[in-house]
């Protein structure tokens, strides 16, 4: 297990000695320490990237995009040794582990084949004398800052478009994760990446936040987090005027309409609501299902739910994991307490479940019927395994619902009938519509929010755009 961060292609300790501890979530034991390193260290990572990126940048692309697909396929090579280390420092259940590893290589393959098809433009010219040729050219020095809830795939979905379009990059994991961070650090490495071009560094984020984003060598700073942490970066990224891709949190309304097939949008829920304990960016956060099927929806949901297994994300069998941490525990609780305050009722679950030998920091599988605007359930991202239900009466509720929220990641919803698909489908005001879809994540689409979710997309052709800089040749002949 590598616990030293990468600078400049060294394995590097903080330069006061300091660590941090690495805990498994689910049995609070102390997986690792890793460095805690601050301004002076991640200035060296700067200057690494820095220094590595006029070589890497002149590289042919698809050279670049060699190095690229060699690393996803490297990431799969091990799927198995940093899937297990996922879970170890996050919690998820070993199969979703392997799955996110698997997803998180499929970035870098699909980026390594969008770099190499990144062509520029000639356009018909003014006067007859000039060209106009329109060239992208990479962004340069790229910080990358990402969440603890997909450790692997928040990375690559970034490093890898960066790479392959030419940027050089500096990443600073989640404090909670940074082990599947310097697994990929070591993987960079074997897969021949010149020294520089990636570059990790771990500890307390406001200091490595700062000095990222008062360097001037730095061009792009590419988040994943939440929307509090997202307005901060923001603000100081305007010290330099920095390019950036904002993926921030999520609310997603799941609709179900009475011409829904019920079976479909009941197995459609169970993994998009559950999945990682609930804590992703896109997972189903309000259910509105139209009164006629309000009792059917809910008795089959409640049965689905019935079947999940909370235990140890290692053990065989579990379904839902420990919630990353004792402060994710508490919020969950407070929005089920402030639920059951304001008149909702808690049909499954609505408990932390105590495991012998084993964490507090699991919590129930959970259905509340009568959820009402006034919840904090209805306005907030709760990121556990809390599903809300109320119903609706038709579709312009339905949609005007939905759209009630000051997010606009993510969204649901389930009907046959292809007229409403369309209409539906247009008036959510949200950057990914599920559309008797509950998994849309894909490599190949473009991913990402509108509104309080942030912007620019990742995934899909898109993704190239946020990496490079349009550069615009007005030839004189
Ligand atoms: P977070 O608290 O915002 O942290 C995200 C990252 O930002 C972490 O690496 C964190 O470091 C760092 N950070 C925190 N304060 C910072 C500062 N002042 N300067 C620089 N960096 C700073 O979010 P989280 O709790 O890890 O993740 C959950 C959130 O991410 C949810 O809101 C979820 O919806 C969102 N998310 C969005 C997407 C998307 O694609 N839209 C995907 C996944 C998750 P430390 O870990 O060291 O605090």
């Amino acid at each position: 297990m590598q616990t030293r961060c990468l600078i400049g292609g060294e394995w590097t300790d903080a330069r006061a000695g300091g660590t941090l501890p690495v805990t498994n979530p689910a049995t609070d034991a102390e997986v690792a320490r890793v460095p805690s390193m601050g301004g002076s260290e991640t200035f060296d990572a700067i200057g690494a990237a820095w220094n590595a990126s006029a070589a890497w940048k002149s590289r042919p692309a698809a050279d670049r995009a060699r190095f690229v697909r060699r690393l996803s396929e490297l990431m799969l090579r091990d799927a198995d040794r940093l899937a297990r280390l996922m879970t170890l420092e996050q919690g998820k259940p070993l199969a979703e582990a392997r799955g996110e590893i698997a997803y998180a290589a499929s970035f870098l393959d699909w980026a390594a084949e969008e770099g190499r098809r990144l062509g520029g433009e000639i356009i018909p010219a003014s006067a007859p004398n000039k060209r106009i040729l329109v060239l992208r050219q990479p962004i340069g020095v790229v910080a990358i800052i990402t969440p603890w809830n997909f450790p692997a795939a928040m990375i690559t979905r970034k490093l890898g478009p960066a790479l392959a379009a030419g940027c050089t990059a500096v990443i600073k994991p989640a404090e909670e994760t940074p082990l599947s961070a310097l697994a990929l650090g070591e993987l960079a490495i074997e897969a021949g990446l010149p020294a520089g071009v990636v570059n990790i560094v771990t500890g307390p984020p406001a200091e490595i936040g700062e000095t990222l984003l008062a360097d001037a060598r730095v061009r792009k700073l590419s988040f994943t987090g939440s929307t509090d942490v997202g307005r901060v970066l923001m603000r100081g990224a305007s010290q330099h005027l920095l390019r950036l891709s904002m993926e921030l949190g999520g609310h997603a309304p799941f609709i179900v309409f009475d011409d829904a097939d019920l079976e479909h949008a009941v197995s459609a829920a169970l993994a998009c609501k559950f999945r990682n304990a609930g804590q992703t960016c896109i997972c189903a956060n309000r259910f509105l299902v139209q009164a006629g099927i309000y009792e059917d929806f809910l008795g089959r949901l409640a049965q689905a739910v019935g079947t999940l297994r909370v235990g140890d994300g290692l053990a065989e069998g579990t379904t839902v994991g420990p919630l990353i941490n004792d402060e994710a525990v508490h919020k969950v609780e407070a929005h089920v307490e402030d639920a059951q305050s304001k008149g909702g009722t808690v049909m499954v679950g609505g408990r932390r479940v105590r495991l012998e030998g084993l964490a507090d920091r699991f919590y129930a599988p959970t259905i509340i019927e009568g959820m009402t605007r006034e919840m904090r359930l209805f306005r907030e991202e709760t990121f556990g395994p809390v599903a809300p239900v109320m119903a609706f009466e038709d579709e312009a509720q339905a949609i005007e619902l939905a759209n009630d929220s000051e997010f606009g990641l993510a969204s649901y919803f389930f009907t046959k009938d292809a007229s409403r698909l369309i209409r539906v489908a247009e008036a959510l005001e949200y950057g990914i519509v599920g559309a008797n879809d509950g998994a849309p994540s894909t490599a190949q689409a473009p991913f990402g929010g509108m509104k309080h979710s942030g912007f620019g997309r990742e995934g899909g052709h898109f993704v190239m755009d946020e990496y490079t800089e349009v550069k615009y040749v007005s030839w004189g002949l």
